[in-house]
């Protein structure tokens, strides 16, 4: 339920309201905008109801929100929120491009990639530490020291990093490094690490599961703002479908769509979404067009010899040709690329 306050009203109209929530076993959130006070309330909103605090005189409108997703949704919330990360802001007018490769390999390649990136125009990179793979007996990543490598390339070329944290146990590790935790596709439902990465106040990049509804997603995201972190990124990866031809099925439709619903910020990751090198920079384009608010992509300096993901991953080269053509998708919706550099 959000109440919104009469013009004028102050800290001290808020306050009785706030207790009156409080004392119901409902959690209150007080939100002072420039022009009125918001006040928000968490938790089953019919034992409210009864309350009438409608009727208060410094009350202007009380509104029930009815989705399940209370801090996610943009009833809640009509501004967008901007998740910073270092000098890094997503949900504005600029799109930033995360790149990287699939895993952090050696200090050679990650530096490589890294330095690449950069010069191409991307603001962040990206590097698997501890990668989620389906076989057990894959390259799982080379963990600690991936950790370790990834600082020593953010030293160099002053780009923040993204990376996975596959269990609750490592969050706190992590979560000390890293400039932005990554939620797996495979983790978006992981309730307790859901609820570790929301009490470390690192921002966070929620990935989309290959069978989850945006409702889940959004589900999910509120479980790491309930825990009060409010910087979540989404991303769209793709799901799963009869279509067998890609690897996933790259569902752009839920990028506009997560707009209406939702004041996060919502990133498109086109090389997982498709896992076919020739048509990552045409789907790239089409997320751009589609209201995206950044890009992950996977770059590798010798993609044939990737310990994983090769067949997805980017040349540098063929990385840079595209943020050129990002950029001008980006200028014909309105949007700009801010290199970076
Ligand atoms: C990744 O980005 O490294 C990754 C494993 O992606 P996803 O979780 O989308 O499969
Ligand atoms: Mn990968």
């Amino acid at each position: 339920m959000i109440i919104i306050l009469k013009q004028g009203s102050g800290k001290s109209d808020a306050d009785p309201i706030l207790q009156q929530i409080r004392d119901q076993g409902l959690e209150p959130l007080y939100m002072p905008g420039d022009e009125k006070i918001v006040i928000g309330a968490l938790g089953d909103e019919r034992i409210l109801a009864n309350l009438q605090l409608d009727a208060m005189e410094c009350v202007e409108k009380v509104i029930p929100i009815l989705k399940p997703y209370k801090l996610a949704n943009r009833e809640f919330k009509q501004q967008r929120s901007l998740v910073s990360v270092g000098d890094v802001t997503f949900g504005g007018q600029n799109i930033p491009l995360i790149a990287g490769p699939c895993s952090v390999e050696s200090e050679a390649q990650i530096l490589e990639v890294a330095r690449a990136a950069r010069q191409a125009g991307a603001s962040m990179l990206r590097g698997g530490a501890f990668k989620p793979r389906t076989s057990p007996y894959a390259f799982q990543g080379l963990e600690a020291e991936g950790l370790r490598l990834l600082e020593v390339a953010r030293r160099e070329t002053g780009l923040p990093f993204v990376t996975e944290v596959l269990s609750e146990h490592d969050v706190d590790n992590i979560a000390d490094i890293t400039d932005m935790l990554q939620i797996g596709a495979r983790n978006m439902q992981n309730y307790r690490l859901l609820k570790a990465v929301g009490s470390t106040g690192v921002p966070v990049l929620l990935k989309r599961g290959p069978a989850a509804s945006m409702s889940e997603l959004l589900m999910a995201a509120e479980y790491i703002m309930s825990e009060g972190n409010p910087h979540v990124v989404l991303c769209e990866r793709g799901i799963k479908s009869f279509f067998t031809d890609t690897r996933n099925t790259l569902d752009l439709s839920i990028v506009p769509l997560l707009k209406c619903e939702t004041h996060l910020p919502v990133i498109v990751d086109p090389s997982h979404g498709t896992g076919v090198r020739n048509i990552i920079p045409d789907m790239a384009l089409a997320a751009v067009a589609a209201g995206a608010d950044g890009l992950m992509i996977e770059v590798h300096p010798d993609p044939e010899h990737a310990l994983s993901d090769g067949f997805q991953q980017l040349t540098p080269a063929a990385f840079a040709e595209l943020v050129t053509r990002i950029k001008s998708v980006a200028a014909a919706v309105g949007r700009s690329l801010d290199t970076g550099c």
